[in-house]
C-alpha cells in the first residue's frame, strides 16, 4: 500500500478485445492517481519547504538517472521519504532506487557531514533534524521492465533509443508528512542529449535565451518554453542554435540545462520527461505550437502523423475556440509489451501531451482508424480533464463520457472518420457496453465510472454508460431547449470560465442552468447517479 492512496491494483480479467474505453482508462488512472497523490499530499501550513530536484542526464543512455533532491528548510528529526514508484508500492515497476546518500549542506551547497539513511517499508528515512540545507542523491535503474507486464502505467518509465522515457511520478523522492511550497526541476544535460519535456513544460526550436534577456524588449521569444497557466520556466543560460547543433532542423531541442517550476505535487507528478535519439516535428496554429516527437521509424512517414494530429488539434482548438496551452505534443512511440492480453495501441495523457505506444508494425490505415481515435480522446483531456479538473471520481462518468464522444465527433468533424465509420465504431461499443450489460439498472453509471480499479465489465459499463450519458443528457437539454446540441455549449462554458478548477456535480450543473436555463439535477439524480436505464440514443453524431 502506497502513501499516494489507491488501494493494491488487482489483476483485472483479460479484456474481450482492443476496446477504446479500456485503453482510455489507463489514461485516467493514470491522471487520477497523481491527482489523488496530490490531495494525499495536501501539506498542512506550516514551514513550507522548498525542494530542488537536479536530474543529470549524463547516464540516460544506459538507462539511468541520477537525482539529487535539495531541500531548503528546516526538517523534522526524522524525514521520511517516499520512494519511487511510490504510485504503485510495489517492486514490479521498471523504476528501481537506490544508493541513497544524504548529507547537510552548508548555505553555498557544499557537504557539512554525511546523514544517517535507512530503509522503511515506503522508501528511506534520514536523520535529519534541524539542517536548514539537506540534500539527498539517489540513483535510478529504469532497465528492469519486462515486457510481458500487461499494465501500461508500468511502461511510461523505461529505456527509449538513445536515452530515457520517465514519469514524474517514478522518479521523484517525496518528502512525506512536510508541505513542500516551491518546487523546482533541474535537468544536467552534459552530453547535450535532445531533451523533450511535453509537460508540463516543453522545450522546442534550438534557441533557448536568457531570462536576463526579457529587459531588453525587443529579445526574441523563439524558443521559448511552454507554460502551462500560471507556472514559471526559466530556459537555459546557455544559447544553443541548430547550426551549433549540428543536427537537422527536425531533433529535437538541446537543451544544457534546463529548469522548470511545477505548480504543486500533482504537476510534478504529472511530468513526462523524454531524452534520447528524438525527432521533433511542429507546427503552428494560432498560438499553439502543435508537435509531433518520436523516437523510431515507423512504416509511415513523420510528415503523415504530423498532419494527423494537426488536423485533430486543429479541429479541437476550433471547438473550444482555444488552446489548453501553448504547447501540444504528441509522442509516438514503439508499445513494448508482449504478451497475448496487450493491445496494438496505448494512449496516455500527461496535461495536453500525449504518449501514444503503438506496435512497431503499425500500418498508416491502423494509426487512421485506431491510433487516430486514442490521439483525439487522450488531447480532449487537454480541456475536459486538465485544463477543467478531473479530481473528483464521481464526475469520471462526465469526463470521460463526453470525452470519448466528442473524439469521435471531433474526428469526424476533421475529416478523419467518415460519419458511417464513427457511428459504427461507437454504436457497437455502446450497445455491447451499456445496453446489454447486465449490470444496467442494478448499478448507476456515475457509481460504475468511479471506481477505476473494478472488475472490467464494471469500469466498461461505467465509461460506455458515461458516453450514453452524455448524449442522453444532451438529447434531454435539447428537446427542453430547442437547440441543437446544447452539450457544446456547457463544454465551452466550463472551459471558459471553470478553467483551472475542479470540474464538481454543482458546476456542471451550474454550467448547465447558465447555458440551456434548465436545471438538470433532478435527471441526473435518476439517470446518471440512479439505477434508471437511459433512453435510447437518437443521434449520435
Ligand atoms: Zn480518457
Amino acid at each position: 500500500m502506497s502513501h499516494r492512496g489507491g488501494g493494491p491494483l488487482r489483476k483485472r480479467p483479460a479484456p474481450q478485445g482492443p476496446s477504446l474505453v479500456r485503453l482510455v482508462r489507463v489514461a485516467v488512472l493514470t491522471a487520477l492517481l497523481a491527482v489523488t497523490c496530490a490531495v494525499a499530499l495536501r501539506p498542512h501550513p506550516v514551514h513550507p519547504l522548498k525542494v530542488t530536484y537536479e536530474v543529470d542526464l549524463a547516464g540516460a543512455a544506459r538507462g539511468e538517472l541520477v537525482i539529487t533532491m535539495v531541500c531548503d528548510g528546516e526538517l523534522p528529526g526524522v524525514l521520511n521519504l517516499a520512494l519511487p514508484p511510490g504510485e504503485f508500492g510495489d517492486a514490479r515497476s521498471g523504476v528501481h532506487a537506490r544508493d541513497p546518500q544524504a548529507h547537510a549542506l552548508g548555505a553555498d551547497g557544499r557537504q557539512l557531514r554525511p546523514l544517517k539513511v535507512r530503509e522503511t517499508v515506503n522508501g528511506w528515512q534520514l536523520r535529519a533534524g534541524g539542517n536548514p540545507h539537506t540534500g539527498i542523491v539517489y540513483t535510478l535503474d529504469l532497465r528492469a521492465m519486462p515486457g510481458s507486464e500487461q499494465d501500461v502505467r508500468r511502461h511510461i518509465s523505461t529505456p527509449v533509443a538513445g536515452g530515457v522515457r520517465a514519469a514524474g511520478f517514478e522518479i521523484f523522492l517525496e518528502p512525506l508528512g512536510v508541505p513542500v511550497e516551491d518546487l523546482t526541476v533541474v535537468l544536467r544535460n552534459p552530453n547535450d542529449m535532445p531533451v523533450l519535456v511535453p509537460w508540463p513544460a516543453v522545450v522546442r526550436n534550438g534557441l533557448h535565451l536568457a531570462r536576463d534577456d526579457a529587459h531588453d524588449g525587443d529579445a526574441p521569444r523563439v524558443g521559448d518554453a511552454s507554460l502551462g497557466y500560471g507556472q514559471g520556466f526559466q530556459p537555459s543560460a546557455r544559447a544553443i542554435t541548430p547550426a551549433e547543433l549540428g543536427r537537422s532542423a527536425a531533433a529535437a531541442p538541446v537543451p544544457a540545462n534546463l529548469f522548470y517550476h511545477p505548480r504543486d505535487m500533482a504537476d510534478l507528478n504529472n511530468a513526462l520527461l523524454v531524452c534520447g535519439d528524438i525527432r521533433t516535428h511542429a507546427s503552428q496554429a494560432g498560438d499553439c505550437v502543435i508537435q509531433l516527437a518520436t523516437d523510431r521509424d515507423w512504416l509511415f512517414t513523420d510528415d503523415e502523423a504530423l498532419d494527423l494530429v494537426r488536423r485533430i488539434a486543429r479541429t479541437e482548438m476550433g471547438f473550444f475556440g482555444s488552446a489548453p496551452t501553448d504547447q501540444i505534443t504528441v509522442l509516438l512511440s514503439a508499445n513494448a509489451i508482449t504478451g497475448k492480453d496487450r493491445f496494438d495501441v496505448y494512449g496516455v495523457h500527461t496535461g495536453s501531451s500525449v504518449l501514444v505506444m503503438l506496435d512497431p508494425d503499425t500500418t498508416w490505415g491502423t494509426v487512421e482508424d485506431q491510433a487516430a481515435s486514442v490521439i483525439a480522446h487522450e488531447m480532449f483531456h487537454g480541456w475536459l480533464g486538465e485544463a477543467v479538473r478531473q479530481t473528483d471520481p464521481t464526475m469520471l462518468w462526465f469526463t470521460e463520457g463526453a470525452t470519448t464522444w466528442y473524439a469521435a465527433r471531433m474526428l469526424t468533424a476533421a475529416g478523419v472518420w467518415l460519419p458511417g465509420h464513427a457511428r459504427g465504431v461507437l454504436g457497437a461499443r455502446l450497445d455491447r457496453d451499456y445496453v446489454n450489460n447486465a449490470l444496467r439498472g442494478r448499478m448507476s453509471v456515475a457509481e460504475a465510472a468511479a471506481e477505476v480499479a473494478a472488475p472490467a465489465e464494471q469500469v466498461r459499463f461505467g465509461y460506455a454508460g458515461g458516453v450514453t450519458a452524455c448524449m442522453a443528457l444532451d438529447e434531454m437539454l435539447a428537446d427542453k431547449g430547442g437547440h441543437a446540441r446544447p452539450l457544446d455549449g456547457i463544454l465551452r462554458r466550463l472551459y471558459a470560465e471553470d478553467r483551472g478548477q475542479p470540474l464538481t456535480r454543482e458546476r456542471l450543473q451550474s454550467a448547465v442552468l447558465q447555458s440551456t436555463g434548465v436545471d438538470c439535477g433532478p435527471w441526473l439524480d435518476a439517470h446518471v447517479y440512479g439505477k434508471t436505464a437511459l433512453p435510447p440514443i437518437k443521434s449520435m453524431l
